[in-house]
């Protein structure tokens, strides 16, 4: 299968209101052409300095969303172009975001990661420090970042049902958060293996990558 044909059928199986982030991290700049030519426009990349050099390289009317642990001391390499960053997973971070983005007088949008998976190794915030950071509302001073919503990795495994479980309880979060923050309207949940289940349980945007671009190494 062509990385467009596999494009064109995940576009068949995620409805409008969904948005289709394509998942290109370790693939080369070939793949990722052909996807942008197909009418692709949003990428996901894990790592920093791989998407530094992608950005470079690639068109500049495409959004990067950085969809991996961020380490804090290299936001200041994605500062400039980034997105979206969906793994926002403490305050320090989104502070450290804040002030590179106001380097290069921006705003830069963001998503807290939610930990929802059983794994320890997951990161992310839980339901009560979620709500603590937001009612300490000391992030409404930070001017150059802006919270979108929230992120979630579901565990792996083939128990579908748990899977649910874990998306539908994100989903809950979202929604006693959106009390707080009537703005946010993105909740990041579902990748190639359960992102039908995602949408299901109430996902706005989809991170898919090994369906459209193939297994990786
Ligand atoms: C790699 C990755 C994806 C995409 O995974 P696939 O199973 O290849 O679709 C989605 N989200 C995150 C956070 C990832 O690291």
């Amino acid at each position: 299968m062509s990385i467009q044909k596999n494009l064109n059928s995940i576009k068949n199986a995620v409805p409008e209101h969904v948005t289709l982030v394509a998942v290109s991290k370790t693939k080369p700049l070939n793949d990722l052409q052909e996807a942008y030519d197909a009418g692709q426009r949003i990428f996901g990349e894990n790592k920093i300095q791989e998407m530094t050099q992608k950005w470079q390289k690639m068109p500049k009317d495409i959004q990067w969303h950085m969809i991996g642990h961020v380490q804090r001391n290299k936001v200041k390499y994605m500062a400039e172009y980034v997105s979206l960053i969906h793994g926002v997973d403490s305050f320090k971070l989104l502070r450290e975001i804040n002030k590179q983005a106001k380097k290069y007088d921006r705003t830069i949008s963001c998503l807290l990661q939610v930990h929802i998976a059983e794994e320890d190794s997951k990161f992310g915030f839980n339901e009560a420090e979620l709500l603590e950071l937001v009612g300490q509302g000391e992030f409404t001073l930070l001017e150059n970042i802006h919270i979108k919503g929230l992120m979630g990795m579901a565990t792996f495994t083939d128990d579908m049902v748990q899977v649910r479980r874990e998306f539908n309880g994100l989903k809950r979060s979202f929604d006693i958060l959106k009390k707080s923050l009537p703005e946010i309207n993105t909740l990041s949940m579902g990748m190639s293996g359960d992102y039908k289940i995602a949408i299901q349980e109430g996902s706005t945007m989809v991170r898919i990558g090994s369906s459209i671009f193939g297994v990786r190494n």
